[in-house]
């Protein structure tokens, strides 16, 4: 019998056959991982309210072998985000960082850099009202995590770097371009001098909290991330639209 513990955020939860749950957990040691909890939809007493989404604590996993979906027989919660629950739109935004995270990462590999970030995200989220800063910082995080991030070094038609100049979004092909090479009648958005030193600071791992929660950030950012996100994912997610319906 394979058994562990870690210390994991409930990303997913999914009612399977009379009683059980389908989990997905983010766990520090292994990852995202998906469990079954038995008797989980009614369990008030062994597993008081473990597995709402956002909750974040201790998981301990069991399973016949590494091949078989595992088995959650231990629960601990530490947070239960009691004032985040009261804000709907902050609901919205934690179902919204938890999906892409859910998209974006692959079962049993660990990301321990990430899962800092995403409690840190959460915790923002419940004392916090500037949500398009945190969605934005958690977005910044996930994408440099799974290599998605562009160091944003050269235009991506010319190949000259960009030191000194403006870089824009082309928003028909999703390409960082410098302005000279800006075709005709093409939609675009020049990226914010200091989104761009905050893009570079997450690149750097040197970036400031406090200070990118104070930047502005326009909707059109979002069109940037979601589109390396959405090059990468493959399919559309609802809570893409859904996201739009709090902006
Ligand atoms: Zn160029």
């Amino acid at each position: 019998m394979h058994l562990f513990t870690s210390e994991g955020i409930v990303i997913h939860k999914l009612k399977y056959l009379e009683s059980d749950l389908i989990v997905t957990i983010f766990s520090i040691t292994e990852g995202k991982l998906k469990a079954i909890v038995k008797g989980g939809v009614n369990s008030r007493k062994r597993f008081p309210g473990a597995f709402e989404v956002g909750n974040i604590g201790e998981f301990g996993f069991t399973a016949k072998n590494p091949y078989q979906l595992m088995y959650i027989n231990h629960a601990k919660v530490n947070n239960y985000l009691i004032d985040l629950k009261k804000d709907y739109d902050k609901i919205i935004m934690l179902f919204y960082i938890l999906g892409i995270t859910d998209a974006m990462l692959i079962e049993h590999q660990s990301h321990p850099k990430l899962f800092e970030f995403l409690v840190y995200t959460i915790q923002f989220l419940e004392n916090n009202k500037a949500l398009n800063q945190i969605r934005l910082f958690y977005e910044f995080h996930l994408l440099k995590e799974t290599g998605l991030l562009p160091a944003i070094e050269k235009c991506e038609s010319c190949g000259r770097p960009f030191a000194g100049n403006r870089v824009n979004f082309l928003q028909q092909t999703g390409k960082l371009v410098c302005e000279s090479c800006i075709p005709h009648n093409t939609g675009t958005f020049a990226i914010p001098d200091n989104l761009l030193l905050l893009i570079k600071a997450v690149n750097n791992n040197s970036l400031n909290v406090d200070e990118f929660l104070k930047v502005d950030v326009p909707h059109a950012m979002f069109d940037i991330t979601t589109r390396l996100m959405s090059n990468y994912i493959d399919r559309p997610l609802k809570i893409w639209q859904m996201i739009d319906t709090i902006q």
